[in-house]
């Protein structure tokens, strides 16, 4: 990793991470956090004053950075992303993946194996892991499938992996459907402290599913309802089409809920028994959720053997939106949003410290893609703004339990020094405005995927630059807002 010969200090700022609220001043060299100081420090002078109890070299000149009514955390970390590199270049690639990442604060990201060809060697994860770092804008954690090219058989590969290297492996998009070839895997993972992700949905009943989605789809063609944008208003559509839609995704929802909830338990229980750390990604249902619960109550009291552990993400979308209001419904995604009691769980399962982090499952289309019914749209661009606006702004949890979610644990599963605003810690960090309202225009994503069921919605919380490896990534006013 290039360090720079230059000292950067961010001052007249709030520092907010998991543990702090404070105004303050932060100093940024080699990369590295060398000092963090309280206190309102309003100018460059004074700024320096302070500063010189911990510069290493008098001769570099500090750039000076005014965070004037700004908030400035530790950069997030994202468990859950598709850069739909290498194959799919045209739904995103790895340079407009990590510009997304980047704009919506991220400094770390896990990228899901699912592309074209499937990344199942440590060979290709080194490959586009190399490729990233050479971006030099954040770091880039590539998976590497759990079984062979995703056929659901050879999981050989897992035991030649480092945990320091593949912290996670997954099979997101979908699950391995032999629960003797989930044990094997697990098994082989426990060994080498790597945490399997699992994307819980039993393939047989998300089979079952597909009919009704279908059903949905072709009524939405026959009626020209455009699929990627949902707050088009479309003339001409009879009450009993939209009926028959929303009737036909319902019960596509319905059945996903029970794929989901039967593979969570599976995959806890299979986990337990392997000695593994399971990590269930995207839980989106009430039922699921307590599973987890369950899980974490029974290692709490000492119940399970060593090395296993059970940690879980929520998206941004499962606990913003919920499948009860229609026009969404025309935004597929996996799992689907789901009723408002499902969404409610979610809400609590973070109050009650059930949920460990929050992933965004930053899953980009193009437009036609979407119009054929591909699940998952973009998600980076407006994550720290969903969440700021659901659970600070309207649940009542602070900034700092925020800054938990989306940077300290997730940092902790992956074993980086990030996610705190900490000397010694990775200066990667984010200054954002948690005040600021803004109207969410996918046009202006750097994401290739403009499709998001948040379009023309009005959140508060705005990224306005970062900082990755102590130097500045992004700004918002470079961008036309
Ligand atoms: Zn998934």
């Amino acid at each position: 990793m290039k360090t720079y010969d230059s000292v950067l200090i961010i001052y007249n700022a709030r520092l907010v991470d998991s543990s702090i609220d404070s105004p303050g001043m932060v100093v940024l060299q080699d990369g590295k956090i060398s000092g963090v100081f309280f206190g309102e420090i309003k100018d460059a002078k004074n700024a320096m004053r302070v500063a010189s109890a911990v510069l290493t070299d008098m001769d570099l000149k500090p750039v000076y950075f005014d965070a004037k009514e700004l908030t400035l955390m530790p950069s997030f970390v994202d468990m859950h992303v598709h850069f739909r590199y290498p194959g799919q270049t045209k739904k995103e690639d790895l340079n407009s993946g990590m510009q997304a990442a980047v704009a919506g604060g991220y400094g770390t990201v896990v990228a899901m194996p699912n592309t074209v060809p499937v990344v199942s060697s440590a060979k290709l994860a080194r490959q586009i892991m190399q490729e990233a770092k050479e971006k030099d804008m954040l770091k880039v954690f590539q998976t590497v499938s759990i079984t062979k090219d995703f056929e659901g058989q050879d999981v050989s590969e897992i035991a030649g992996l480092k945990a320091s290297e593949f912290p996670v492996i997954s099979e997101d998009g979908r699950e391995v459907a032999s629960a003797a070839v989930m044990l094997e895997a697990m098994k082989a993972a426990g060994k080498n402290s790597i945490t399997v992700s699992c994307h819980c949905e039993d393939p047989t009943l998300a089979e079952a599913a597909k009919p009704y989605r279908i059903r949905a789809l072709s009524f939405m063609k026959q009626y020209n309802i455009p699929a990627g944008k949902v707050h088009v208003k479309v003339p001409d559509v009879p009450d009993s089409v939209n009926f028959e839609i929303d009737g036909c995704l319902t019960a596509a929802n319905q059945l996903l809920a029970l794929a989901e909830d039967t593979a969570t338990e599976r995959n806890i229980e299979i986990a337990k028994k392997a000695a593994c750390h399971i990590h269930i990604c995207h839980c989106s249902t009430a039922i699921s959720m307590d599973a987890v619960r369950r899980a974490k109550a029974l290692i709490k009291a000492g119940k399970t053997q060593t090395g296993f552990d059970c940690t879980v993400e929520v998206t941004p979308h499962h606990i913003a939106l919920a499948g009860t209001d229609a026009p969404y419904l025309r935004a597929l995604v996996n799992p689907p949003l789901r009723s408002e009691e499902d969404r409610s769980a979610l809400i609590e399962a973070i109050k009650d410290g059930t949920v460990d982090l929050i992933s965004t499952d930053h899953a980009p289309h193009t437009l036609e893609d979407k119009a054929a019914g591909s699940p998952g749209f973009t998600g980076l661009e407006t994550a720290f703004a969903v969440c700021n606006t659901v659970l600070v702004k309207r649940e009542g949890i602070s900034l700092k339990q925020l800054s938990r979610l989306m940077s300290e644990n997730p940092a902790a599963l992956l074993k980086i020094n990030a996610g705190k605003i900490l000397t010694g810690y990775d200066a990667n960090l984010v200054l954002v405005d948690p005040e600021e309202t803004w109207t969410v225009n996918p046009e202006k994503f750097y994401s290739k995927g403009k499709s998001t069921p948040l379009e023309g919605k009005k959140l508060t919380g705005r990224v306005h630059a970062a900082f990755y490896n102590g130097r500045q990534v992004y700004s918002l006013d470079k961008k036309s807002k």
